[in-house]
């Protein structure tokens, strides 16, 4: 099988929280850059960075093959200077091996990991508005998306598992591998975890959602952070679409500061937060909403730049949901793009950021504890991990399945990817959404 069928079959998918998957980019004429980012910029997250320090072999190999196989120019990990343990397991693996891959040490700042910044940090080029690495010759891959690569292709095993950090208010954070389809709940329990009366947080706590106990990890589950009720982390993410709406209306300013340290914005792209707090707030049809399709939702405006604790990042992902519904897709005259002077003094220095979100108290390393000793009885598997079609379900109830198999796919002729049992077991619940399977030794 060519890469690209394995990758598809394998369930490999975007693991850094996108689910795009990594068959699709993978094209073979006019890239210059294949890129492997491993700048994970969410605070209190520490996946990429033990991947690095712990597997670098995997990481360097996954990543030569796939230089090779699109014919990339270059092909650099980019990645914190200040992840030392990383830098210097990737170094001496690099050199053991004299392959021409090279390292790229970015700055920490927020959002140095969102893939058009990394594009930008190491190219030189700004990816179009509404573009993809793609159009300035460049793919971009996360680092436990490389690492499945490397599984998927050189030991023939499918994605089951996934890396995440559990952190924020607990007694020993820890990096851990855990079968797709654990429930939270279960985990937390499993780990000895006090979440009453807490909020647990899917993800960073910048983007992240707030997820509850029932719900499965998956192949782009981020983490699981715990936090006190009403945490600065998670006070907008509690608040109700109609107040963040209703606010916008009465209690922006116009001060812009939104706009001024909006990442995409300093890129130079058209997208200009204040403008369209503007336009929702009075109504406006003057041709500013449709800029929140240029949003990446970093939540930078929310979390720090604005003074009114306004949340244009949830008008904007509110937007882009009605715009999507209606069909609507941003296109642009524009071809080229000029990151603006300012950017240069505007990035947002990590640190500052946790201080702002009150994070330090809980900024402490999450090692990984490497292994397969989390075994949750049953597992809820979503169909729909991915981005595009969701896999249709190939087993049915009563079944008897085994770890590794194939329990849903996407038609040949769809974007999407295979989706694999991650326990032995029988199935006990299938629809088109999901499939239960329950461990054999529970009753
Ligand atoms: S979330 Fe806010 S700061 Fe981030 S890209 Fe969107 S508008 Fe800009
Ligand atoms: S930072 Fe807040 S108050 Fe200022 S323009 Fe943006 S949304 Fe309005």
């Amino acid at each position: 099988m060519q890469v690209r069928e394995v990758l598809r079959e394998k369930g490999v998918v975007g693991a850094g929280g996108a689910g795009f998957p990594t068959y699709a980019k993978l094209k073979q004429e006019g890239i210059d850059y294949y890129i492997a980012n491993g700048a994970e910029c969410e605070p209190l997250l520490d996946v990429s960075k033990e991947i690095m320090a712990r597997f670098p072999d995997r990481i360097v190999k996954a990543l030569s093959i796939l230089k090779d196989f699109t014919g990339a120019g270059s092909a650099v990990i980019a990645l914190k200077g200040k992840y030392k343990q990383a830098v210097k397991a990737l170094n001496e693996e690099l050199s053991k091996t004299k392959l021409n891959i090279r390292l790229f040490e970015i700055g920490d700042f927020y959002p140095a990991g969102d893939e058009q910044i990394m594009v930008f940090e190491v190219t030189g080029e700004v990816v179009p508005e509404g573009g993809i690495p793609l159009a300035v010759g460049a793919i971009v891959n996360n680092i436990e998306t490389l690492y499945n690569v490397y599984e998927a292709i050189e030991e023939d095993t499918p994605v089951i598992q996934k890396f995440i950090t559990v952190g924020g208010q607990v007694e020993n954070p820890i990096t851990l591998k855990v079968p797709i389809g654990t429930t939270v709940g279960w985990l937390l329990d499993f780990l000895g975890v006090d979440y009453k009366d807490k909020v647990i947080v899917d993800g960073g706590p910048m983007m992240g959602k707030i997820v509850d106990l029932n719900s499965p990890i998956t192949k782009v589950t981020g983490g699981l952070l715990i936090f006190p009720k009403h945490h600065p982390a998670v006070s907008v993410k509690e608040s109700d679409l109609n107040r963040i709406l209703r606010l916008a209306k009465i209690a922006c300013i116009q001060c812009r500061y939104c706009t001024m340290q909006c990442p995409r914005y300093l890129l130079g792209h058209d997208l200009e937060p204040s403008k369209i707090m503007l336009s929702v707030g009075f109504n406006l049809t003057d041709g500013y909403i449709k800029q929140a399709m240029l949003c990446c939702e970093c939540g930078l405006c929310e979390a720090y730049s604005c003074p009114q604790q306004l949340s244009p990042r949830r008008v904007n992902m509110t937007i882009k949901s009605e715009l999507a519904k209606a069909g609507f897709k941003y296109a642009t005259e524009k071809t080229y793009f000029n990151p603006r002077e300012s950017r240069q003094w505007r990035k947002i220095p990590t640190n500052r950021l946790k201080v702002r979100l009150k994070l330090m108290e809980f900024d402490r390393p999450a090692f990984l504890v490497d292994g397969d000793f989390v075994k949750p009885p049953e597992v809820h598997i979503p169909m729909k991990q991915h981005i595009g079609a969701p896999a249709v379900p190939v087993v049915s109830v009563g079944d008897r399945v085994t770890k590794f198999q194939v329990v849903g796919r996407v038609p040949e002729d769809k974007l999407g990817c295979n989706i694999h049992a991650s326990i032995d077991g029988t199935v006990v619940h299938c629809d088109g959404h999901k499939i239960v399977i329950r461990g054999e030794d529970v009753k």
